[in-house]
């Protein structure tokens, strides 16, 4: 058994949940090493479309509502200081959304949802239409896990690609994590291995202890090369949406399967997001074919991330973000690592 440090974390998964965490503890002054069954960035944060939109997403109160804007509102803040610390530049932009109603009976479902967002303080303007979401955001993933990448190395996170967690073990105050590559043992760990995270076994002095299960939610999304600022706001109607990236890359979504882990894409779906989104933005008739691409949203059973201390174990949860992970990785890195360095 390889034991680090008695200050070592481990960090199971390099998405953007596992990433933004161990930048904030080694900011901090931590140890970290950080496992990943295969690359840092390669999977739903490689997929994901990067709306940081609770516009689109809530519309009654809960605490990943507040979560949600909490997050969003640290944004700006973190991509600054991640682009200040690399030096990688990230594409984010504060570019609003139009929420599109086509009948009497949408603009009247639209006008409901205002109301309740009010309460909650998202911000929403009567546009030709529909609503706009002043607001909302977006924010280009792979740029956000380059710059991770970057920011850990520079603050020494010991990286292990290639590196799968088969099970973890843990009492108060150690934690030995079996992986692909032999044992670690370190002084406390965090689960952030998105979709696959449930499927990690967990053993206490007493045995397996339960945590949230995950299953993947497949979703499709379909890339168009356009001339860069020739779409303004995010648009977005039911499932469909178009946000347009500062380089012209011009992303469509989405749909939603239960498939498990399959990485086939299905061209049935990649013609009907193309058919929405051109309802959307006609333009899109005639751009040059789109790439498509897939990744797995990490659900829980009641769609809500498991965040915190897993009883007074040393091991943090930090999974099941679902459509959200992207908008809700500063707030979730910030609370886990904050936990962990509080105690
Ligand atoms: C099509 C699509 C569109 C999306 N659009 C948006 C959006 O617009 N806005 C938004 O906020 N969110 C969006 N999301 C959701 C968002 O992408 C995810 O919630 C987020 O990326 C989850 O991050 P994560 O770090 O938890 O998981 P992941 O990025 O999946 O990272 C988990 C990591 O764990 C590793 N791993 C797995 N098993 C093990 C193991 N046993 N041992 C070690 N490592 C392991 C994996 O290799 C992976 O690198 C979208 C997702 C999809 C698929």
């Amino acid at each position: 058994m390889k034991a680090l440090g008695g200050g070592d974390v481990i960090v199971v998964g390099g998405g953007i949940i596992g990433g933004s965490i161990a930048w904030r503890l080694a900011q901090a002054g931590a140890a970290v090493t950080l496992l990943d069954a295969s690359v840092f960035g390669g999977e739903a944060s490689w997929a994901g479309a990067g709306m940081l939109a609770p516009g689109g997403e809530f519309v009654s109160r809960s605490r990943w509502a507040e979560f949600a804007l909490e997050s969003r509102a640290l944004y700006p803040a973190f991509v600054a200081e991640l682009e200040g610390e690399t030096g990688v530049g990230i594409d984010y932009r504060r570019c609003g959304a139009v929420e599109i109603a086509r009948t009497e009976a949408e603009w009247q479902d639209l006008l409901a949802r205002r109301a309740a967002q009010a309460e909650l303080g998202i911000r929403a303007e009567v546009t030709v239409g529909g609503l706009y979401y002043p607001d909302d955001a977006l924010v280009d993933p792979r740029d956000v896990t380059r710059a991770l990448r970057c920011a850990c190395e520079k603050r020494g996170v010991r990286i292990n690609e290639q590196t799968r967690v088969m099970a973890v073990r843990v009492t108060a105050g150690r934690a030995d994590v079996e992986t692909s590559g032999g044992m670690l043992s370190g002084s406390a760990a965090v689960l952030a291995a998105g979709a696959w995270s449930g499927a990690i076994p967990v053993n206490g002095a007493d045995g397996q202890i339960a945590i949230p299960a995950t299953f993947p939610v497949r979703g499709h999304l379909l890339g168009y090369t356009l001339e860069p600022g020739s779409v303004g706001p995010i648009l977005r109607h039911g499932h469909t949406y178009v946000m347009h990236r500062s380089s012209g890359f011009t992303i469509a979504g989405t749909s939603s399967e239960q498939v498990g882990f399959n990485r086939e894409l299905d061209s049935q779906i990649v013609d009907d997001i193309h058919a929405r989104a051109a309802e959307l933005l006609p333009r899109l008739r005639s751009a040059p074919k789109p790439t498509a691409w897939l990744g797995f949203r990490p659900a829980t059973d009641d769609l809500a991330p498991a965040i915190g201390r897993l009883g007074d174990t040393c091991l943090w949860l930090a999974y099941g973000h679902y459509r959200n992970g992207i908008l809700l990785a500063p707030a979730t890195a910030a609370r886990v690592a904050g936990e962990m360095l509080a105690r």
